[in-house]
């Protein structure tokens, strides 16, 4: 029988940051962010069935796409479920729909217009769904960086390569300077090729890593053999990213100081704990996690390598599984006969993701049958040029 090890499902108290995702300072509302006509309150008894009525009235027209992190109830009407990079290509897949409604989060629906045509709209059902992850890289900041490389003399020898979680202005950046985007699935395909442009991975060329200095470090050594040493970290809150000329010289990877707020909570106490907890279990986590935990853990990879391995798993074997809490709760629920463990002993859903519930959800559909396209997503066309270059260079890379 699947157990969640010591897990407790209140949601996480509002962080002030999320204000930044809004327009607006009232924290009774929602942040800032307006939803024009009527929001169903969520103990609206007749909610499931609204939304039913509003997605059959939808029909075609519509496509609603849901991110593995999503809550039940929303997942409960997508048409297709995936991580981000999978969604992107549905919706590229659906030229006929009208609209693409992306329960995920900013970035995913920005590269979800990226990849979709012109008279296609996506919709995100609640504005303030952003990714900390994805805030932790801003264009100006990251052209500042580029800068410091420059003055460090480093900048012809660098090739950006950026993570699909962050904001089309990052891949449009990238695309710019002739990198590449990156999954959690194919980063070290994409880190091989990238440092092949820049004189190969036994050479001296560098790669600046954006945003997520985890998936970035995790791959490096684990995958390419590279050291520590090899690795620095620029922390865009510092003048110079933190960062001597020498250091950044002597680097191959230069690792943006952004992590996930929902992966950077694991540690490695989770695994030793689990392991004295539940004698043979295989500790599985997502390469967003650090390093250390990585290290300690059995298998590392993205949320489609989790679901399909717990998929192939044998009846009886015991997991404990490092990531976001919606997805572990519906593995577990799909595998009664495996014994499914939560490896945190907190709460760790993607507060963010969660944004995105029913309610909002209805308002969107119902607010599309009446004629209203509510929270269009649009990437700035030059932006969206420069980010489909990158994105392209990641189709690609063999293994996509
Ligand atoms: S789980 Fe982490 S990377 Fe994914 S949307 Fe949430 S904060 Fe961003």
């Amino acid at each position: 029988m699947s157990t969640l090890l010591n897990a407790t499902f209140s949601e996480p108290a509002p962080s002030p940051a999320l204000l930044l995702l809004g327009q607006g300072k009232d924290l009774a509302s929602e942040r800032g962010v307006e939803c024009a006509g009527a929001l169903p309150a969520a103990s609206d008894p007749d909610l499931v069935e609204r939304a039913r009525a509003a997605r059959a009235a939808l029909g075609d027209r519509a496509f609603i796409l849901g991110h593995h992190y999503q809550r039940d109830e929303v997942i409960d009407f997508a048409d297709v479920t995936g991580d981000s990079f999978k969604l992107a290509r549905e919706a590229a897949a659906r030229p006929d729909a009208e609209f693409i409604i992306f329960c995920g989060v900013h970035f995913m629906a920005e590269s979800a217009d990226i990849l979709t045509s012109d008279d296609q709209q996506v919709i995100l059902p609640d504005l303030a769904a952003g990714c900390s992850m994805a805030d932790m890289a801003a264009i100006d900041q990251v052209e500042e960086c580029w800068e410091v490389l420059q003055d460090a003399g480093v900048a012809d020898q660098t090739l950006p390569v950026t993570y699909m979680n962050s904001t089309a202005a990052i891949k449009a950046f990238t695309g710019r300077h002739a990198g590449t985007v990156c999954t959690s699935s194919n980063a070290e395909v994409a880190l091989r090729w990238a440092f092949d442009q820049v004189g190969g991975v036994d050479g001296t060329g560098k790669v600046l890593f954006m945003p997520d200095q985890h998936l970035g470090r995790n791959t490096a050594l684990l995958k390419l053999g590279m050291s520590p040493e090899d690795c620095v970290v620029y922390d865009p809150r510092k003048p110079g990213g933190g960062l001597t000329t020498q250091q950044l010289s002597d680097a191959r990877m230069i690792l943006w100081r952004g992590h996930c707020s929902v992966h950077g909570r694991f540690s490695e106490k989770n695994v030793t704990d689990i392991r004295a907890a539940v004698p043979g279990v295989n500790v599985l986590v997502h390469p967003e996690c650090k390093n250390e935990v990585v290290v300690a853990a059995d298998l590392v990879g993205s949320t489609e390598f989790i679901i399909k391995t717990l998929d192939a798993a044998e009846p009886g074997s015991s997991w404990a599984i490092g990531t976001e809490l919606n997805l572990v709760r519906r593995v577990a629920a799909a595998h009664p006969d495996k014994n499914v463990h939560y490896l945190d002993s907190t709460v760790c859903f993607c507060s963010t993701m969660n944004r995105i519930d029913l309610p909002h959800l209805v308002w969107t559909m119902e607010s599309l049958v009446a004629g209203r396209v509510v929270n269009p997503i649009v990437v700035d066309a030059d932006d969206a040029h420069w980010a489909r270059v990158a994105l392209d260079q990641m189709l690609a890379l063999p293994g996509l």
